[in-house]
């Protein structure tokens, strides 16, 4: 299967700028396990990007780097507050808790995914006794699994709450560029300006093949933090092909142009769907997804005609645009669900 599909930001290929990076880090031999030219470019271009002297860690993929980051940070009898559609939560399979060693992940309900002062204090001030895991992390999503974004105001007011209860704050940004792009912030304004201890920076669905970033900015935090990532598996022996691409996307400024453009193909197709009947837009759109509510005979005639997307996230039809959504395809699915009511 080749067409363009909107199943999955995943489903699309590898950047121009991420292909022709590892192309340049392919010439001639390197020093191996990140000791080499090519990994110390990318953890300056994020520091230098991010505007402090943050630690950098990549791993293989999301779940590895999200799973870690959360176990450097509580004990097994911890606990770490998230919503309860949270990617850690609902697809990592476990790990947050198999790499802390039984951390629980406390998942708060939530309609719209986001988490909220409110929800967080529900948890540290329910229960202070020896018998319940102790909360000392939120993780928030940003964007989160259903394409939602929590301004900077909303940001600030989680981290504070973090600050008044001594929980770290971590952020899953499987899709941080798209937020950057959305709102228009900087990536310091976003993370540690706002309170953020420790940053999953996704590179995957930005356009590269592998190799998301873990962003410490609290450096203390990251003590061990190489030998916990071998141990998982995850220190690349060429990690010059993981942080290669880093540096040509940040340094050219591809990470945001990209999401822009996946920003902007979600808002067309969006615009493209409205007010077709029996669809209804589940969410406001305000990153690279938008969730369909579509009739199941609706859903059925699209597959028949080919299309690809899940429904067991949101509820809904998920539609995901990449960094290299095409008008054309995104044109004939609007029209496919127009024709298909
Ligand atoms: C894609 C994604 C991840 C990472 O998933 P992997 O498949 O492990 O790379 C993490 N968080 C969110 C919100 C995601 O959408």
């Amino acid at each position: 299967m080749t067409a363009h599909q909107f199943a999955s930001d995943n489903y699309a290929g590898i950047c121009p700028e991420a292909w022709a990076a590892m192309a340049e880090a392919n010439a001639g031999h390197h020093p191996a396990y990140g000791d080499d030219e090519w990994t110390q470019r990318a953890s300056d271009a994020f520091r230098g990007l991010f505007g402090t002297d943050c630690e950098v860690f990549f791993a293989f993929n999301g779940t590895a780097a999200n799973s870690l980051a959360l176990a450097a940070l509580c004990q097994s009898y911890h606990s770490v507050i998230c919503s309860d559609a949270a990617h850690v939560e609902t697809d990592e399979c476990g790990a947050p808790e198999f790499f802390s060693n039984g951390s629980k992940l406390l998942a708060a309900r939530s309609p719209d995914g986001k988490l909220t002062p409110e929800l967080i204090r529900g948890f540290v001030t329910g229960r202070g006794d020896i018998h319940f895991p102790k909360p000392r992390v939120v993780t928030i999503t940003q964007p989160t699994e259903t394409g939602r974004l929590y301004s900077l105001e909303e940001i600030r007011a989680i981290s504070a709450t973090c600050r008044e209860h001594g929980l770290a704050l971590h952020m899953d940004g499987a899709r941080f560029a798209n937020a950057c792009a959305s709102l228009g912030c900087s990536p310091a304004e976003m993370s540690w300006r706002a309170g953020v201890d420790v940053l999953c920076f996704g590179g995957t669905k930005n356009g590269m093949a592998v190799g998301e970033a873990i962003l410490f900015f609290r450096r203390e935090l990251a003590e061990d933090f190489d030998y916990r990532c071998k141990q998982a598996g995850q220190l690349a022996s060429k990690m010059r092909f993981l942080a290669a691409p880093w540096v040509r996307m940040l340094e050219s400024g591809a990470w945001l142009r990209h999401a822009a453009h996946a920003n902007a193909a979600a808002r067309d197709f969006a615009a493209l769907v409205e007010g077709i009947p029996g669809v209804e837009l589940m969410f406001p759109v305000e990153a690279n997804a938008v969730f369909l509510r579509l009739a199941p005979e609706v859903q059925e005639r699209l597959r028949a005609k080919g299309w690809r997307f899940y429904t067991f996230i949101g509820g809904g039809a998920r539609f995901m645009f990449a960094w290299d959504a095409d008008p054309v395809r995104t044109a004939a699915l609007a029209a496919d669900i127009r024709g298909a009511e």
